[in-house]
């Protein structure tokens, strides 16, 4: 055999390479030792190597057998990552096997969705399809929305937050505590001034703490990041009291610019009666939703939605294109609108409704059962996102893909993740979980900062 592919470890003593001077080794980001983040120093250790082709290699086959085997690996190594899979909240249950014949094309969308380029391979047509969709949902009519299929939430929330600035030029972005980090990203890129707003211990916004910091700032515009499901605890923010803060602070409707963030839940809450609604018809600007993570999409994309009347404040003719510039990425993937709309078309209102309920029921049965193992844990009213305290092994981290903060791990109970799977995880987590603790008997750590007294299960806050 020619090894000609270099296949699994690299050798780190050769690839790795001399730290710029800039970049001061010693400084560890020490995750209480869990886990070292070493800036400036790239890790190469799994890497799979890109190599010359022999000379005779095409003659041999070797190469081809080589890589060959290398995907066939990979795909085996994916299946299992797959099936053991808790901390993200990326719905792994599809199947898009019919669409596989589109492999073949270099599909891409660059520009405005409404606007045809001349680029002929695109896929705007069902782009369109998905977006009247998603307008429909939230309530904005086909002549008074604009949007397009990003690459990612964060995308959407670069879209939404850089239309606001646009509307309001001296606006001040206003955020909780909880939000994703790209809404501070979006802050920085934009030099944007940006205000803080406290979190309940759910992760839901402040609102007393809001109207304090918007007292101080009655003479700049507000925009606003609303989060419809907080990254790491699921929380939903309560829209319609976020508005009536701001009408009550003397904010007019035209002195205020919201962004719902739905990345998370922006497609489940539609179906939880008790949830606050999401529509265009409250003074929202615009809306945005991961493709990858409830819808189910097998590669990252978003949906962004604003209206119509803003985005004009933001575009640039493109002669170029023969288009209009108004998205933020110029490429864009246009294979991600066809799994979109194939998804929707499968599975449609009723569909996704049915999914929404059984995440939320399987995220109940979680709860219910770490609880009973006094493991404190807690589930916000609307979200299938478990916390919990963080396991005491970073192996059974890795091992389950389980996201964590400080002191809480959490599991997003997705379509995917089914009763079975959660029995498997718990009868795991029982198993080893005195292993953890030194004297064999499992104390709780305190995770009341976190989450509450209530879901917090330590020697000190425990119930009876
Ligand atoms: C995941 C997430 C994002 C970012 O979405 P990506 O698709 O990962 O870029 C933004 N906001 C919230 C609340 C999220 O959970």
């Amino acid at each position: 055999m020619v090894g000609s592919v270099a296949i699994g470890i690299c050798n780190g003593g050769k690839l790795l390479e001399e730290l710029p001077e800039e970049f001061d080794p010693k400084v560890v980001i020490a995750d209480n030792n869990r886990k070292e983040i070493v800036l400036g120093r790239n890790v190469h250790t799994s890497c799979l190597a890109v190599t010359e082709p022999d000379a005779d290699d095409e003659v041999t086959g070797d190469r081809e057998a080589d890589m060959a085997s290398v995907l066939a690996r990979y795909r085996k190594s994916l299946m299992e990552r797959t099936n053991h899979h808790l901390g993200y909240p990326y719905n792994l249950d599809f199947d898009y096997g019919a669409l596989a014949q589109l492999q073949h094309f270099s599909i891409n969308n660059l520009g405005d969705p409404f606007i045809e380029s001349n680029y002929g391979v695109h896929s705007r047509q069902f782009e369109v399809g998905v977006l009247d969709w998603f307008a429909r949902l939230w309530e904005l009519e086909k002549n008074e929305y604009w949007g397009y299929i990003t690459n990612c939430g964060t995308e959407g929330n670069l879209h939404g937050i850089l239309v606001g600035r646009e509307v309001f030029p001296d606006g001040i972005l206003y955020a909780s505590r909880e939000s994703h980090y790209s809404v501070f990203k979006a802050a920085r890129m934009y030099r944007m001034e940006c205000v803080k707003v406290d979190t309940l211990v759910s992760g839901e916004i402040d609102c007393e703490d809001f109207r304090t910091k918007l007292v101080l700032n009655k003479d700049k515009p507000a925009i606003l990041n609303v989060n419809i499901g907080t990254t790491v605890k699921g929380a939903v923010d309560d829209l319609d009291l976020v508005i009536k803060t701001l009408e009550e602070t003397g904010f007019a409707h035209d002195r205020f610019y919201i962004h719902c963030d739905g990345a998370l839940f922006g497609l489940m809450m539609p179906f939880v009666k008790r949830a606050p609604k999401v529509t265009f018809k409250k003074p929202i600007g615009s809306v945005s939703v991961s493709g990858h993570k409830f819808v189910g999409c097998p590669m990252p994309c978003g949906i962004q939605i604003t209206r119509l009347e803003h985005i004009n404040a933001l575009s640039r003719n493109v002669e170029y294109l023969a288009s209009r510039d108004a998205t933020i990425m110029g490429s864009r993937n246009g294979h991600a609108p066809i799994f979109l709309w194939y998804t929707l078309n499968r599975k449609g209102y009723r569909g996704f409704q049915k999914e929404v309920q059984k995440c939320l029921r399987n995220a109940h049965y979680l709860k219910d059962r770490l609880k009973a193992e006094g493991i404190g844990a807690m589930l916000n009213e609307l979200s299938s996102t478990v916390v919990f305290e963080r396991p005491q092994d970073e192996e059974f981290v890795r091992r389950w893909q389980l996201a964590c903060q400080g002191n809480i791990a959490h599991v997003v109970v997705m379509p995917n993740i089914t009763i079975e799977k959660l029995d498997d995880f718990m009868d795991e987590l029982i198993e080893k979980r005195p292993t953890w603790f030194k004297d064999g008997k499992s104390q709780s750590p305190c995770i009341a900062a976190d989450v509450g007294k209530e879901s917090c299960a330590c020697s000190l806050h425990k119930q009876g």
